[in-house]
């Protein structure tokens, strides 16, 4: 993905308005407050809470490995 790094520095996240940090090789922005993951399609970044992935959870989980 391709990402104007002065439009990085105005974005936010609509959730908790932290800031956001490119993850290149899941072509997301990854906020660095609450951890959700926005994807970027064609190189647009979709800040839409609904569409961010959730970290997962911390407690017990049946998936192993990440
Ligand atoms: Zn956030």
């Amino acid at each position: 993905m391709n990402l104007d790094p002065l439009l990085l520095e105005i974005l936010a996240c609509p959730d908790c308005r932290a800031a956001l940090r490119p993850d290149e090789a899941a072509s997301e922005l990854v906020c660095t407050g609450c951890g959700l993951a926005y994807p970027v399609r064609e190189d647009i970044p979709v800040l839409l809470i609904d569409e961010a992935r959730r970290p997962g959870p911390s407690t017990s989980g049946p998936e192993d490995g990440g």
